[in-house]
């Protein structure tokens, strides 16, 4: 049997309806907050999340669905190889020389050995480093051979300078061919990096402030545990645009808090946390990190190996750790709001002020970074005490930074996503109470099926909910079939009601079972 792959999951009926009903009221609260729904892709080049969300990221660093999309953009590499180095054969990873299939007797043949890789459409270091260590690895395997390792890149892209010191240092060639580079791709983990592309792609500074929501499943290869899923559900929304279009006003965080206080409450979510802390400027931020990095470097050592890294590489990131052993080390470390500028902390004071005022609680968390590089200023997060471990229920924040970051023009912004599964897991409502069962089961007698699908149908344009049933029924089967539906009442189409233009409908709660015209049957199934 081939069962869904883990991580992932079938919803099914009747637990749709709950997500069902939760979408609907999403929908309505946007509506009413005059935001407009946006439709991403789900798969976008993976540079876009490796320079939105951050390399040093979890998401990016461990979580990430990518494949290369492209097997001939290597045989295109291949054979522009060939052109201009005739008689030579190059390794390419993907061509499965080196990596997927090792053979040391045709390697063996070979004097020279050149291995050659893809840099996509960009030499990278990381293109470098990863080429560094194929060639590491044949040295190994046949150390009589003299190795060269050649990074190919298509003739119309640039070069950076640090590619270049880089290369020389790990003494890598760098080869200009005319091929087409292969591309990275990657499921989406999380929207607002896809939003901002559109956002940069289709210049909607145009349009001012820009208020956006999406609706859709997100990809992350976490362990998979309660509320903890694979292909997972967010619900988000972003403000953002030039900031003469007052995308960088305080009012803009509130309203948006103020918002996600609303929904939780309409959805009967009322013991939600609202958790609030200022990440600054990256200015701030860069002296945060010199602070962070400073007190990081006589208790690094004690720390677990991710923190070890992030210490040197994205300090921030070690209020991500969940290792217990480590918590003592980060309660001692120095702390995001005693860095923040005149700026940033006026920004902040207005932001709950605003909140003070239109009566949304919240408490201050400063050890709240978020695990995701490009916030800047508030950041946020609701918890729910019933979801357990994983508690959180949404997070967000401003990225003020991020369109630029990922080539656009200034577009100050914020955003949420709230997580759907867990959202829908702590809902009071039942699947079943949410359900719409049918108002009626529509029974033919032998020979009706007919008839009884043409008053169906009259009924159903009256919005009244039909399961319509089969003239092969018996009408023991049929009532059966009504009660398992669930429906409130069944109608019976034989040819003597057809005839005298009216039915039999019986309430199957009751038993009370009256004729009634035609005319008559949707307003009296309704009423
Ligand atoms: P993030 O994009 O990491 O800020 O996450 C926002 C929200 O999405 C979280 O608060 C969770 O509710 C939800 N979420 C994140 N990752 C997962 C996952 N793997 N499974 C289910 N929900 C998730």
């Amino acid at each position: 049997m081939i069962k869904a792959v883990r991580g992932t999951r079938d919803l099914l009926p009747p637990e749709t309806a709950l997500w069902n009903f939760v979408e609907a009221a999403v929908r309505d609260v946007f509506r009413a907050y005059n935001f407009q729904e946006i439709r991403t892709p789900i798969f976008e080049a993976t540079e876009l999340f490796a320079r939105g969300v951050g390399e040093e990221t979890d998401i990016v660093a461990k979580e990430m669905y990518t494949w290369e999309d492209g097997e001939r953009a290597t045989l295109g590499l291949v054979r522009a190889w060939r052109q201009t180095n005739p008689g030579a054969i190059p390794y390419t990873p993907s061509t499965g020389l080196v990596i997927h299939r090792y053979d040391p007797d045709f390697v063996a043949k070979l004097k020279e050995a050149t291995v050659v890789i893809d840099a996509k459409s960009r030499p990278t270091t990381a293109a470098l480093e990863q080429l560094s260590s194929y060639a590491q690895f044949l040295r190994e395997h046949i150390p009589d051979h003299l190795i060269r390792p050649i990074l190919a890149f298509p003739d119309r892209a640039n070069v950076p300078n640090a590619v270049q010191t880089e290369a020389q240092r790990l003494g890598v060639e760098l080869e200009r061919l005319d091929y087409e580079p292969s591309k990275s791709l990657t499921l989406r983990p999380e929207n607002t990096a896809g939003v901002v592309r559109a956002y940069i792609e289709h210049k909607l500074w145009d349009r001012g402030l820009n208020k956006l929501y999406y609706i859709g499943p997100q990809f992350r290869r976490e362990r998979p545990q309660k509320g903890r899923y694979r292909q997972f559900y967010q619900i988000g929304a972003e403000v953002i645009g030039p900031a003469s279009a007052g995308s960088e006003s305080p009012a803009r965080d509130a309203e948006v808090l103020e918002m996600l206080a609303t929904l939780l409450d309409r959805l009967g979510i009322t013991d939600w946390n609202l958790e609030l802390n200022s990440v600054g400027t990256p200015a701030d931020r860069a002296q945060f990190n010199d602070a962070l990095r400073k007190a990081l470097e006589p208790v690094k050592e004690k720390m677990c190996d991710d923190c070890q890294r992030r210490a040197v590489t994205n300090p921030l990131r070690v209020f991500d750790c969940k290792v217990p052993e480590d918590q003592p080390i980060i309660e001692t470390l120095p702390r995001i709001t005693q860095f923040l500028g005149e700026e940033s902390r006026k920004h902040f004071e207005a932001v709950q002020d605003i909140l003070t005022k239109v009566g949304v609680r919240f408490s201050l968390n400063d050890r709240l970074v978020r695990g995701l590089d490009y916030y800047t200023r508030t950041a946020f997060e609701f918890t729910h005490g019933a979801l357990g471990a994983q508690n959180a229920i949404l997070g967000g924040g401003r990225y003020d930074g991020l369109s630029e970051a990922l080539g656009g023009p200034a577009a100050p912004g914020i955003g949420f996503a709230i997580g759907e599964d867990r959202l829908v897991m702590s809902l009071k409502e039942t699947a079943e109470g949410v359900l719409r069962k049918p108002d009626v089961y529509v029974a033919p007698m032998a020979g009706m099926n007919g008839e009884a699908a043409r008053l169906a149908r009259e009924l159903r344009q009256h919005d009244v909910v039909v399961e319509l049933g089969d003239d092969g029924f018996r009408l023991k089967k049929s009532f059966e079939a009504a009660t398992k539906a669930g429906a409130k009442y069944i109608l019976i189409v034989g040819e003597n009601e057809v005839k005298a233009d009216a039915f039999s409908l019986k309430n199957l709660a009751t038993g009370e079972q009256v004729s009634v015209p035609r005319a008559e049957l949707a307003r009296r199934i309704q009423g």
